[in-house]
């Protein structure tokens, strides 16, 4: 169906087109918008409802546990594990400033890193002297210490390593409210436009093939002075040589647990499995590490032997003094590299990036989209 005069003027010429209405595209354009409020800032996110992690992740509002930090030294060195710490924490204290607490469901639970046997406590825990010194240099007081957990009546080790700092978020009041911001700040967001093809034009221009849905389909063209990439997980989509693999997080939830012994967030296994209380609900993610290729896919759906894994835990080890049912499934895809680190960069000539949030975007959103918004003249 061709686009009709009206729709062909609307479309015609954006300044700054964001391709990807995540947490990160959204607050980019936001940043854009009161960087430049006299330039037409869009954003084309392909979904309707936030197709990808932003309305699809477990609301943690975390760092990295010890064990994650450590983990994260051995492939990319303990300086770079340091500092990618040190972004998601600058990020969620920018986040909370620019949005307030209440507004995005914030609160400062704490956040417990668990062990199912000794040993692999003892080697974490004899690193965290270390890391606490390491990681003053972000914050001003220790960012671990031991707890023990031993009345919550989980079959772990006795002693957990507690991080004060960390906390939750409600993610859908997250992303409503980043979204209303976007919008009331003058950004223009069209959801259900999907971005196919890029060329750079003679002109120094991009354009971008795009299809629309709805009764018909639309196939069109837009052209923009420049272009900024959120995609994150779907990025090789559209730049295949990128170096941002999808990988897919299994998430569920159970119906109430009236029992319920514990309130925060808790990360086990290197950061392969983490839960948290939703009032007296139990939401836990990962074990994407049981099957790491199969889950390297930007097909989102229900893995069920993560499914089962992640069943056993809550029945098992989490609260094995209650009867559990899982109420709710999900899946959603993230964008990752062995490097763990964030793409903040210029690309090419007024092309720009801001992918791979690995698992932890939440925090990362707004320290990333501050960068971009700097790297854009
Ligand atoms: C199951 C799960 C649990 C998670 N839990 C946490 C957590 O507890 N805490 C935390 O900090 N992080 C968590 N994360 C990670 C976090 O959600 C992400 O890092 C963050 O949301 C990334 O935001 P983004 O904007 O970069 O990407 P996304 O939210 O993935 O947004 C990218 C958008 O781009 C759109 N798009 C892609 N290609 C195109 C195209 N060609 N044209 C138009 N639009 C396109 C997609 O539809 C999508 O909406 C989790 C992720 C998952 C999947």
């Amino acid at each position: 169906m061709a686009l009709s005069f009206w729709e062909q003027r609307w479309l015609d010429k954006a300044d700054i087109v964001v391709v990807g209405g995540g947490l990160v595209g959204l607050q980019t354009a936001t940043e854009l918008k009161n960087k430049f409020p006299h330039r037409k800032i869009w954003v084309l996110e392909s979904s309707v409802l936030g197709d990808a992690a932003s309305v699809r992740n477990a609301g943690f509002a975390c760092f990295g546990s010890a064990g994650e930090i450590l983990d994260d030294a051995e492939r990319m060195g303990l300086d770079n594990a340091l500092s990618l710490y040190g972004m998601r924490y600058q990020g969620l204290t920018k986040l909370i400033q620019k949005y307030g607490q209440t507004v995005i469901g914030y609160e400062n639970s704490g956040g417990n890193e668990i062990f199912t046997n000794a040993n692999d406590f003892e080697v974490v825990a004899n690193k965290i002297d270390d890391l606490n010194r390491g990681l003053l240099q972000f914050h001003d007081t220790p960012a671990f210490k031991l707890k023990d957990l031993t009345k919550l009546g989980m079959k772990i080790h006795s002693h957990a390593i507690y991080s004060p700092l960390e906390g939750a978020i409600q993610s859908h009041l997250l992303y409503e409210t980043v979204r209303k911001h976007a919008v009331s700040s003058g950004v223009e967001l069209f959801s259900g436009i999907q971005v196919g093809q890029l060329e750079h034009l003679p002109s120094k221009k991009w354009k971008l093939t795009c299809t629309s849905g709805g009764h018909n389909t639309n196939h069109f063209e837009i052209e923009a002075q420049k272009l900024v990439i959120c995609t994150n997980g779907y990025t090789r989509w559209l730049l295949e040589n990128e170096e941002v693999l999808p990988a897919r997080g299994q998430v569920l939830v159970t119906k109430p647990i009236p029992e319920l012994t514990f309130r925060g967030i808790f990360h086990a296994d290197k950061g392969y499995i983490y839960f948290r209380s939703l009032g007296s609900r139990i939401l836990i993610g990962g074990a994407r590490n049981l099957a790491f290729k199969e889950e390297e896919t930007t097909e989102s759906i229900s893995n069920d032997k993560l499914v089962a894994s992640l069943t056993q835990w809550i029945t098992e080890i989490i609260a094995p003094y209650a009867k559990v049912e899982i109420d709710h499934q999900w899946a959603g895809i993230m964008g990752m590299s062995n490097s763990r680190l964030p793409i903040i960069e210029q690309r090419a000539e007024n092309l720009y990036l801001g992918v791979r949030m690995g698992g932890m975007g939440v925090a990362l959103s707004a320290l990333v989209a501050q960068k971009i918004s700097d790297l854009v003249d």
